[in-house]
């Protein structure tokens, strides 16, 4: 076996989806685009339906129709970019939900889809996807009379409690959503740290499903440990890797694995990171290549089976720190190459 192996703990997913759920006053959904944030949505969303989670949000209705094939009928599945052209089709067949961000959209969605449910995205100061205030205004009566099934907003600073933005933002909500009497959706992971004021009918986190930051208490999901394909000896001088930008200042030992950015290993996250042996850790040496990084391991004193990048030593917010990103990335640029294991579920 010459992949690396990206073991899943479906429980610790469980268990984060838990902890959050027991800290809302409402109801927590599950947001699963992205294929689950590169998890394989196929294993992740059947176990949080088991664990309790009866709705759940992609960003697309391909994600839907998808999703909607995994998980069979009934849970709502709602779609963050709403009813695009084309979409009706799939919105139709997989029962979707769409969140109408536009007019536009809400005239397309009446026009192919009369009758079928809707949800309303307003935006409350992102800018990013949903309806203005005025358009709202304008719309609001109309939409009211077709029941939505969720109104939702979303944060733009929520990774950070303190930011004046969060309390602007829920200000703003509350006024658009007032004797809406429509089920309200506001908090992502972020927004649930944030306290009750931020809770409303239903929280939709993401990332703190998956072990990631800004759930503080969160379960770590994904384990990565990659082989070793072989071993070699250096005298000082000598270099590794392209561009020479490692070179030996003492007789040392590198192993060469079997990974690199073609599998979401970035390759700015080189000079920074390590990876472990048992409790050792072995830094990185030389330039992360497409498929291969040297590594260190002079003072492991003995030739590794494989060296371990994510796991109990280093989580992917940690990874992400060192690549200059946010553990969303990591996880969603993780490769397809790597051969995948799920554990509990
Ligand atoms: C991705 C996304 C979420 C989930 O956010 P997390 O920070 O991962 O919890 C919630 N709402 C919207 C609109 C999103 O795009």
């Amino acid at each position: 076996m010459s992949s690396g192996h990206l073991t899943i703990d479906l429980d610790a997913i469980t268990a984060n989806w838990r902890a959050l759920d027991a800290r809302t006053r409402g109801e927590t959904a599950a947001v699963v685009k992205a294929d689950a944030y590169g998890l394989g949505a196929d294993r992740v969303a059947p176990a949080l339906a088991r664990a309790g989670a009866r709705q759940f949000f992609v960003a697309i209705a391909e994600e839907g129709l998808a999703l909607r094939r995994i998980l069979g009928p009934g849970a709502p599945i709602h779609v963050f970019s709403g009813h695009m052209q084309g979409d009706a089709a799939m919105i139709a067949e997989a029962d979707l939900t769409p969140m109408i961000n536009s007019i536009d959209q809400m005239i397309r969605h009446a026009e192919a889809l009369p009758g079928h449910p809707l949800g309303i995205q307003l935006d409350t100061g992102m800018n990013r996807l949903g309806m203005e205030p005025a358009e709202w205004q304008s719309v609001r009566e109309i939409v009211l009379a077709q029941r939505p099934a969720l109104i939702m907003s979303h944060l733009a600073c929520a990774d950070t409690p303190e930011h004046p933005m969060n309390a602007a933002q829920l200000a703003s909500f509350r006024e658009m959503t007032e004797g809406t009497g429509a089920p309200l959706c506001l908090a992502n992971t972020g927004a649930m740290q944030m306290g009750p004021d931020y809770d409303f009918d239903l929280a939709r986190p993401g990332i703190g499903l998956y072990g990631g930051r800004p759930h503080h208490d969160a379960r770590p999901v994904v384990t990565l440990d990659i082989p070793v394909i072989q071993c070699r000896d250096l005298d000082p001088g000598e270099t590794v890797g392209y561009g020479n930008t490692f070179t030996a200042t003492r007789p040392t030992r590198i192993a060469t694995i079997a990974a690199g950015y073609g599998d979401g290993i970035f390759r700015i996250m080189g000079p920074h990171t390590s990876l472990w042996a048992g409790g050792m850790a072995c830094p990185v040496a030389g330039r992360i290549s497409m498929d291969l990084i040297g590594v260190d391991i002079t003072d492991l004193g003995q030739d590794p089976d494989h060296l371990q990048l994510l796991g109990a030593h280093r989580g992917i917010d940690d990874l992400a720190d060192n690549a200059g990103t946010i553990g969303y990335e990591i996880l969603t640029a993780l490769g397809s190459r790597y051969t995948r294991r799920y554990t509990g579920g």
